[in-house]
Order: C-alpha cells, then sequence, then structure tokens
C-alpha cells in the first residue's frame, strides 16, 4: 500500500546507482551505437528514447499501479489522442465522440469521416453516449469535459461498451492519474494531454496513452514511429521531474478550486457556476465515485452578465493571467468564448486554479468581479 505522494516521487526513477544521479538527464540521440542486427531497445531516436523509456515507466506506475500497463509519450496531447483514434479505426467503423469535448474534436471528425469512418456524437452528461454504442468499434470519453465540467459515468459506459465488442477509450487530462484511474474503470485507453496538469509549469507540451493491452499498445507505438510525433528528450525529461510534486499540485489545486467554487456560489452576478467537487454540482455524485480522494481538479467554470463584463473581469484580476491552458502553478482564467470553438456564452470563464494561497486567490476574484461590476453601473 503506498500513497501517491509516495509514489510519485519513485515513478520511473532507476535503481540507485554510486555516483549516478536520481533522475538521469535527458539522452540527445538521432542514433544509437547499432552493431549487427537492427533490434535492441534504442537503435533510432524516432522508435525509443531511454528518457522517454523513463518518463513512460512512471506515467504507467500511476495510472495503473496494480496491473502492468505500456505507456507511449507523444508530442502533445493531440498527437496521443489522434494516435489511438487513427490506430484503431477503418473505413466502415464507427466511433462515438462526445459532442462537448475538447475543441479539437470537431477538426479531428471531418478527418475521420473523410477517411470513411462514421462519427456520432452525445453529451458527455447523462450517460446520453450509452445511446449511440451499438454497432460502434471505439467510444472516446472526456469526464470531467473541458470546458463545461461535465462527467460521466465511466464504468457503466465502458461495460455496455465492451459488451458490444467496442473499445473504450477516456481522455484523463483535467483529472490526471492522481484524481482518476480510467483503467480501473474498466476503459482500454488512458488518454492525456500531460501540456496541463501532468507537468504543471505552463512550458511542456506532452501526450500519452496509457493501456494495459500489449496488441492495442504495439499498434499505437507503431502510429507514433509512423507519423513521427515523438516528444522531445528535454520535454520528456521536464515531465518527469515535474512528477515529483505532482500530489502536492493536485492536492492543493483541487482544494483551491473548491474553495474558489464556494466563495463564487452566492455571488449575484456569477450564473453556471461549475466544479465537480462542489456538493451541489450536477456532477457531482458520479465525478465522487469515480473520482480519487476528492482530487475534482483544478478547473472552475462560470459564466458573467456579457463578454465585455468579462473582459473587464480579466483585465482586473491581478495574481491570475489571462491565458489559455490549464493545470498550471500560476492560475490563469480565460473567455472561452474568444475561440469560437465551444458551444459556451460570450461571458463564459474557464478558472485554473494555481497552487497560490487560496485565500489570496479568492480575494483577488472577488476584487475583480467588484470592479467590473462597478464600471457597468455607472457607465
Ligand atoms: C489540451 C487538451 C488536449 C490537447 O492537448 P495538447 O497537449 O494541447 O495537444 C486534449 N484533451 C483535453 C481535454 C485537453 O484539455
Amino acid at each position: 500500500m503506498t500513497g501517491d505522494g509516495t509514489r510519485v516521487v519513485r515513478a520511473g526513477i532507476p535503481k540507485a546507482a554510486a555516483y549516478e544521479p536520481a533522475l538521469p538527464g535527458p539522452v540527445f540521440a538521432a542514433h544509437f551505437h547499432l552493431p549487427g542486427d537492427a533490434i535492441g531497445p534504442y537503435t533510432y531516436g524516432r522508435e525509443a528514447n531511454p528518457t522517454w523509456t523513463r518518463l513512460e515507466t512512471a506515467i504507467g506506475e500511476l495510472e495503473s499501479p496494480d496491473a502492468p500497463a505500456h505507456t507511449i509519450t507523444f508530442a502533445s496531447g493531440m498527437a496521443a489522442v489522434a494516435a489511438v483514434l487513427f490506430s484503431q479505426l477503418r473505413a466502415g467503423d464507427a466511433v462515438v465522440l462526445p459532442s462537448d469535448g475538447y475543441q479539437l474534436l470537431p477538426a479531428v471528425r471531418e478527418r475521420l469521416e473523410s477517411y470513411g469512418i462514421e462519427v456520432r456524437t452525445a453529451p458527455t452528461a447523462g450517460d446520453a453516449q450509452l445511446e449511440a454504442l451499438d454497432g460502434a468499434r471505439l467510444l472516446w470519453i472526456e469526464s470531467p469535459s473541458n470546458p463545461g465540467l461535465e462527467v460521466c459515468d465511466i464504468r457503466r459506459l465502458a461495460r455496455a461498451a465492451h459488451a458490444r465488442g467496442a473499445l473504450v477509450a477516456v481522455d484523463n487530462t483535467l483529472a490526471t492519474p492522481l484524481g482518476q484511474r480510467p483503467l480501473d474503470l474498466d476503459a482500454d485507453f488512458s488518454v492525456a494531454s500531460g501540456t496541463k496538469a501532468l507537468t504543471g509549469h505552463g512550458d511542456v507540451l506532452l501526450g500519452y496513452v496509457t493501456t494495459r493491452d500489449t496488441a492495442l499498445a504495439d499498434a499505437v507505438r507503431t502510429w507514433r514511429k509512423t507519423v513521427g510525433a515523438i516528444p522531445g528528450p528535454m520535454e520528456a525529461w521536464l515531465a518527469h521531474r515535474s512528477l515529483a510534486t505532482l500530489a502536492l499540485r493536485v492536492r492543493q489545486q483541487a482544494a483551491g478550486a473548491l474553495a474558489l467554487a464556494e466563495a463564487l456560489r452566492d455571488h449575484p452576478e456569477v450564473t453556471g457556476l461549475r466544479h465537480p467537487g462542489l456538493p451541489s454540482d450536477p456532477a457531482h455524485e458520479t465525478a465522487a465515485r469515480q473520482m480519487r480522494e476528492g482530487r475534482f481538479g483544478c478547473v472552475v467554470s462560470f459564466t458573467l452578465p456579457d463578454r465585455a463584463y468579462a473582459e473587464r473581469f480579466l483585465e482586473a484580476l491581478d495574481l491570475v493571467d489571462d491565458a489559455t491552458s490549464f493545470g498550471g502553478v500560476r492560475s490563469t482564467a480565460e473567455r472561452r468564448g474568444r475561440w469560437g470553438g465551444d458551444a459556451v456564452p460570450e461571458g463564459f470563464i474557464r478558472f485554473s486554479v494555481g497552487v497560490e494561497e487560496p485565500a489570496d486567490l479568492i480575494a483577488d476574484v472577488l476584487r475583480a468581479l467588484d470592479t467590473a461590476g462597478r464600471k457597468r453601473r455607472s457607465p
């Protein structure tokens, strides 16, 4: 029985060796010495790299501590998402995507359809994807979803999909493996962007796929080699280094997000407040059942009266950067509608809570709301 805080500092770290560092530095190599036949763990840099191997071992230990698993890391979350979809689906197959998932899924859909793959969509909330499973080859789940923070019952959907012969992938970006373990909830793939909370410093793009099935892992690895969507050794090393603080960050950020959500709950100009950790949130009951140890993620979403109000709010914040992405140590927030890809109101804010003191952050947010509201009342 090892706790997450203990597991993360040791994950993927090689056995101690005299005069060697705990986490060996990045290996920069396009090719490796290769005597004789073209076999060995490291041959050419597009196939494998020791820095990736250590990181992949580490992520596998976090996503699947109780059963052996394979992890394949990628240049970005989208490279990982694409690897699962395009390595598994062929012309004539059907796939079920969430209608409210990551903003690039519509572009992915268009590409899948151009290859003769049938794409069905249904909302995350209410396990609505259940209705679209008949004859599907793959079910894609995003829970909690970004940016709407809807949650579905992963185990229920996975069992229904498996009963119909479909594979199940879960985008675990928002929760991180410390907040949710999709493979323990019967999914075949846990897929994530490591760019967000996993690495947490806003300085690395990365993605990964974890599966317990060797044949599925081989297909995903072959896809990576084929399209060359490989992580750089420096990025992989930075990601591995960041894992040591993952438990600290996830706990602090989840606590801060819940505190912020509670502070916003009764604010007269805040509507549509969502955070899966809020006991009053429609997603809370399902989230509490399948997410781990009260770690509901660092994102809070809410809607301000209009676009101008939201812009004044963002402008008035001192401790929070107006920036996209989420999961970083520094709080960020953005008016999500500026991208045009999500079905959200003009005043919709996606707020990512960093590791600042929650009391400081809440004071800054309430003050900025006050400033934004005052300007509105006195033109
Ligand atoms: C950011 C994100 C992705 C894409 O990851 P990148 O690293 O930006 O390519 C995929 N899914 C979700 C839920 C995300 O938030």
